[in-house]
């Protein structure tokens, strides 16, 4: 009898964007819906704290309120510097997507997305880290272990479970689902930096190549970010890919520096004592790293399931869209009896993913192998960046923004693209 007893229809591990969409669309289709975070809102989390018109809609979606009053700042694309060019691109007038960008530290925005999963009628429950599944004898997840807020053990049981853990993906691994070593993933170090030069920028910026102050004319292996805050601080940041040489024996925050001390003098960014904390690192599991994405009663959903867009490292984007994705699968599977029906239409949810992001992450990570060598990076940059008409092609590539009917030529072959390559 005790077996039958459920705490939630879904429980979700972890609120990140990920999980607070995922509990946000369940909750608000009128499920029952544990959120389970480790930590407590606000906190802070290693990111650039950038979010293309991808990320936006699903704010809108969410029903964040994204007017400029409410801490947000507005960007209206990407400038892009590299071959000695600099060139600003804005997002694409497109159908199905807003013409804006935002920036907003992570410190609130993960707390405004849970409050909204909260306030759609989902239970946050902060300060309980989940430590493994609870299986049934045929192996299949009924809940998870966790320790609570005052280090006690519980037992939470539902009959399906989200787990939204992030790039440790420690849920997963319990299953043995564990990270693909032939995907891309990259590493990157950010630090906030006061600067009222570029704190409100109009336009995210992208730095294709980065030089460096100690050897001049030395490229280093990365590449780098600055994203205004709107507050009087810059998120800046660099990132490097496991196809680099450099990946894994770099040291990421003194090369941070050292491209940093090479910017001008006025934007603030050379000076140490702009910084506002310390440089933090984290790694960004791309191109569908860890699959299957639905086994035994367990979605993956966001950086567990390795969801960062290869092309452009964003994560929030896929967070929410995969959790808005599984929350809609979910709802209609739980509304089938237990068993063969149910599964069936769980299954659905690896199957929509690869038809979604399948085509375009397999030429993610064929992109991710090639700007690996930095010949063919330096080449790219050279003939590419003089060329505004293309970059506006690669900036749709890159960020994935495409009408998929109706759109514009370059749309279309990106759209042609993505469908004609194999799924990841
Ligand atoms: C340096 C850097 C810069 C980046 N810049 C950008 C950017 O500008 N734009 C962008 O779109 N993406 C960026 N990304 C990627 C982005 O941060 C991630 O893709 C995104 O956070 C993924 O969301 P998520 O919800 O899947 O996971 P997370 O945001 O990692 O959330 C996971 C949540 O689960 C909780 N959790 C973990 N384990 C447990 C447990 N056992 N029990 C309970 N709770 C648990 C964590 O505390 C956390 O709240 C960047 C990443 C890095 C490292």
């Amino acid at each position: 009898m005790v077996e039958d007893r459920t705490d939630a229809d879904v429980i979700v591990v972890g609120a990140g964007p990920g999980g607070s969409s995922a509990a946000f669309h369940l909750a608000r289709h009128g499920l029952r819906v544990l959120l389970l975070e480790k930590t407590e809102f606000p906190r802070e989390k290693v990111c650039g704290d950038g979010l293309t018109p991808r990320a936006v809609k699903s704010l809108i979606k969410m029903g964040v309120d994204t007017t400029d009053d409410k801490g947000w700042l507005r960007n209206r694309g990407l400038r892009v510097i590299g071959g000695g060019i600099r060139l600003e691109l804005d997002w694409p007038d497109l159908a199905t997507y807003p013409n804006y960008g935002l920036t907003r530290t992570r410190l609130d925005f993960d707390q405004l997305l849970a409050i909204a999963a909260v306030e759609a009628g989902a239970v946050l429950t902060s300060r309980t880290t989940v430590t493994g599944p609870i299986l049934d004898r045929s192996g299949r997840v009924v809940g998870v272990s966790a320790t609570g807020p005052d280090k006690e053990p519980v037992e939470l049981r539902a009959p399906l479970v989200i787990a939204a853990d992030g790039v440790s993906g420690r849920f997963a691994l319990s299953l043995g689902i564990a990270k693909r070593e032939d995907r891309p993933i990259g590493v990157a170090v950010r630090q906030y930096y006061r600067s009222d030069l570029r704190h409100d920028d109009e336009y995210l910026e992208s730095w294709i190549e980065l030089r460096s102050r100690e050897v001049p004319d030395k490229l280093l292996p990365g590449y780098g970010w600055i994203f205004g805050l709107g507050d009087g601080r810059v998120n800046v940041g660099l990132g490097v890919l496991n196809s680099s040489a450099a990946f894994g024996n770099t040291n990421y925050r003194t090369m941070l520096a050292d491209w940093l001390a090479g910017t001008p003098e006025d934007w603030g960014l050379a000076d140490p004592a702009n910084a506002d904390g310390k440089p933090q690192g984290a790694a960004l599991p791309m191109g569908f790293n860890r699959v299957p994405h639905y086994t035994r009663g367990v979605m993956l959903v966001g950086d567990s399931g390795g969801m960062v867009n290869p092309f452009n490292g964003e994560g929030i984007a896929y967070a929410m869209e995969s959790g808005e994705l599984a929350a809609e699968i979910a709802v209609q599977a739980l509304a089938r009896p237990a068993g063969t029906a149910r599964e069936r239409a769980l299954a659905h949810y690896p199957a929509e993913l690869k038809a979604r992001y399948g085509g375009y992450f397999r030429l993610g990570n064929l992109f991710v192998k090639l700007i690996g060598q930095p010949q063919i990076m330096q080449l790219a940059t050279k003939h590419g960046m003089p060329h505004p008409t293309l970059m506006r092609f690669v900036l749709k590539l890159l960020a994935n923004l495409t009408d998929p009917r109706g759109g514009d030529a370059m749309d279309r072959v990106i759209n042609a693209m993505t469908r004609l390559a194999p799924a990841a």
